[in-house]
């Protein structure tokens, strides 16, 4: 059986380390906030080259709160990519704002800065592009757009811990930057987590005073704030964990350098490296034709798969009120007919990946 991701795997060759910090939260009962979160918001911010963070619940709080810290209020509009995890979409819906979707680039599968300047309206606040799978967006036409038309850029990084667009980590590039530490994600807790970084010093006593009941002191409620506070033992678990991001990232490229050299005479299209980027393959997703039935031949060679996403944003009927219809963008819908993500974690060997390469060119 070859799994999807294996965090048993991860967690056996960091059990000495976890076990310690985990008894050190037990010790202080330091459960919410607390040092091991604030040590956590400094090592993060470093490690990104941004002067800021603030530790929250998922990263689903991360995109609210750094939504509202950047003033949208509702009745904006936000531009994102329809082809993300329905998180991105949400996060503009809590506020009563409007996600504007426009279509991706086909070889990086992020939004295509070509295509943001036509969907600006004198409502638009914010740009959010989404680093999808670990490969950034485009970031600098979009700041050059974002910068001439007086709007904010918040990227959605929670698929890219630590890749790279021209040398630069990824979410200090805008004004602010979401990470999930959802379990599976480059960097997981072991539960819910995220964190906002920012250069921004105003903004993150935003995002602090919003994540804990919009405190202003204690007990002086000055904005309707919400519960959204990092707990210590995930701060403390992911803290040791960043230790470790460089070279599980490093292993992950390796991968995903193999699985491509396997499948260059495949009937598959592999994953393009973007020549700004250092891709952090949160996900290694390639595009086939009959994707049920590949899928079938992976899953009876015991090797499990995924789709990320089957049905962009823009077609899931939640969203249905927004007024798109199929058809309104063709890349992402034709890359969501398509994708199939193979197993992608660390501790992956090449034998593993040769037996997926050997399953999937049989099935296709
Ligand atoms: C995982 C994810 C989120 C949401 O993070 P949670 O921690 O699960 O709330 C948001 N956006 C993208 C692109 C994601 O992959």
């Amino acid at each position: 059986m070859i799994p999807f991701v294996d965090l048993q795997a991860q967690y056996q060759k960091l059990k000495p380390e976890i076990d310690a910090a985990l008894a050190e939260v037990l010790a202080n009962s330091s459960f919410i906030l607390g040092p091991q979160v604030a040590a956590l918001e400094n090592d993060f911010a470093a490690y990104c080259g941004a002067a800021h963070a603030a530790g929250v619940n998922s990263g689903t709080s991360a995109l609210h709160l750094a939504l509202l810290a950047a003033g949208v209020e509702p009745g904006d509009e936000v531009i994102t990519t329809p082809m993300t995890f329905v998180a991105t979409a949400a996060a503009i819906c809590y506020i009563g704002a409007k996600p504007v979707f426009v279509d991706l680039d086909p070889k990086s599968y992020c939004i295509d800065p070509k295509n943001i300047e036509a969907a600006i309206t004198n409502r638009t606040k914010v740009i959010m592009p989404v680093h999808l799978y670990g490969q950034p967006a485009d970031m600098d036409p979009i700041l050059e757009i974002a910068g001439r038309h007086g709007l904010s850029v918040i990227e959605d990084a929670a698929q890219a811990h630590g890749a790279r667009y021209k040398g630069r980590r990824v979410g200090a590039i805008g004004k602010l930057g979401c990470f999930s530490f959802y379990p599976g994600k480059n960097l997981g807790a072991y539960g819910e987590g995220g964190i906002v970084i920012t250069n921004d010093s105003e903004m993150v006593h935003t995002v602090k005073m919003l994540r804990d009941w919009g405190q202003e002191g204690k007990g002086n409620h000055v904005r309707l704030g919400y519960n959204y506070r990092l707990e210590g033992i995930q701060g403390a678990v992911v803290g040791v964990k960043l230790k470790h991001l460089e070279e599980w990232n490093r292993l992950r490229r390796a991968h995903a350098a193999l699985y491509s050299e396997l499948l260059a005479d495949a009937a598959c299209a592999t994953p393009e490296v973007m020549d700004y980027a250092e891709h952090v393959f949160h996900v290694y997703a390639v595009r086939v034709q009959q994707r049920e039935e590949v899928m079938q031949g992976l899953q009876q060679n015991d090797i499990a798969c995924g789709v990320h996403y089957p049905k962009p944003v823009h077609l899931q009927p939640a969203f249905a009120y927004l007024g798109y219809h199929a058809g309104d963008f063709p890349h992402a819908e034709k890359a969501a007919s398509e994708v199939l993500s193979l197993p992608m974690f660390p501790e992956l060997t090449s034998e593993q990946i040769e037996t997926v390469c050997s399953a999937l060119k049989k099935a296709l």
